[in-house]
């Protein structure tokens, strides 16, 4: 599983997370959601190595992995903006961290590398990109660069891109807020059906209500840095423990 730990971040004096406790399971999905800079993107950004905390640990499987660096995490991000390089190709962008990973695995054992299978070859490497272009239907698109790709298309390639590493969990920023409200609703059967198939764990940033609601089996509300609830959608909505909580997700108290 994954744990995040006491963790609080200050950026100068202000205080952005207080003391955040959080026990993920594996192969759960969950959502974070709460207002415009209550702390979601700071968290996740910490929990991927991209952040530092001021305090506390972010524990996979038990072990702290404060000094992991971001891509030795078994985890991938997949951001609001996608994030992909737009001088790469579809399929040069899904094999970076491929490519990352044959690099610090040469890196680690330059005396072991002389062992016949120690690293990923170039054609391993082709094939995962095209089973994953394949699982999401992008193969057409691979030679194509991201700037040629409509906002739906970018986020399947970015998807593919977080799903080549197979990592234990997923990170998702906001991964839906680019697409018009027809596709976000497509894309999100897409995800939910994704994570049924990989079995692995989501975490999962939205604003938007339903999104959290129909594909989540928990739901973290957080508001001013702090998490307020957690709890599956239906006691979130129908026993909500703090009035802001209510007022936020909008449910009866
Ligand atoms: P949104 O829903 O708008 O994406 P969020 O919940 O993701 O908001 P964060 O991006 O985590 O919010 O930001 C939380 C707070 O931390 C905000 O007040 C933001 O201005 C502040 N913040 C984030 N990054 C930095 C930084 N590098 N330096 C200073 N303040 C920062
Ligand atoms: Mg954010």
């Amino acid at each position: 599983g994954l744990a995040i730990k006491s963790v609080a971040k200050a950026f100068g004096d202000a205080t952005i997370l207080k003391r955040i406790d959080l026990d993920i399971r594996d192969g759960e999905f969950i959502s974070l959601v709460g207002p415009s800079g209550c702390g979601k993107s700071t968290l996740l950004r910490i929990v991927a190595g991209l952040e530092e905390q001021s305090e506390g640990h972010i524990l996979l499987d038990g072990r702290p992995v404060d000094k992991v660096r971001p891509r030795d995490r078994d985890l991938a991000m997949v951001f609001q903006s996608y994030a992909l390089y737009p001088h790469l190709t579809v399929a040069e962008n899904i094999a970076v961290p491929l490519k990352m990973r044959r690099m610090s695995t040469l890196e680690r054992s330059v005396l072991g590398s002389f062992l016949p299978g120690s690293r990923t070859k170039s054609r391993d490497i082709a094939k995962e990109v095209e089973a994953v272009c394949d699982a999401l239907s992008i193969a057409g698109l691979r030679d194509r660069k991201p700037s040629a790709l409509s906002g739906g298309q970018r986020q399947r390639v970015a998807l593919a891109r977080a799903m080549v590493r197979k990592p234990s969990a997923f990170l998702m920023d906001e991964p839906l807020s680019n697409l018009d409200a027809k596709m976000r609703v497509q894309a999100r059967g897409e995800i939910a059906a994704l994570h049924r198939q990989l079995g692995a764990t989501f975490i999962y940033v939205t604003h938007d209500q339903a999104e959290a609601m129909t594909m989540s089996d928990r739901i973290a509300v957080m508001m001013g840095g702090e998490v307020l609830q957690v709890d599956t959608p239906d006691r979130i909505y129908q026993m909500p423990e703090d009035l802001r909580v209510a007022e936020f997700i909008g449910s009866p108290k």
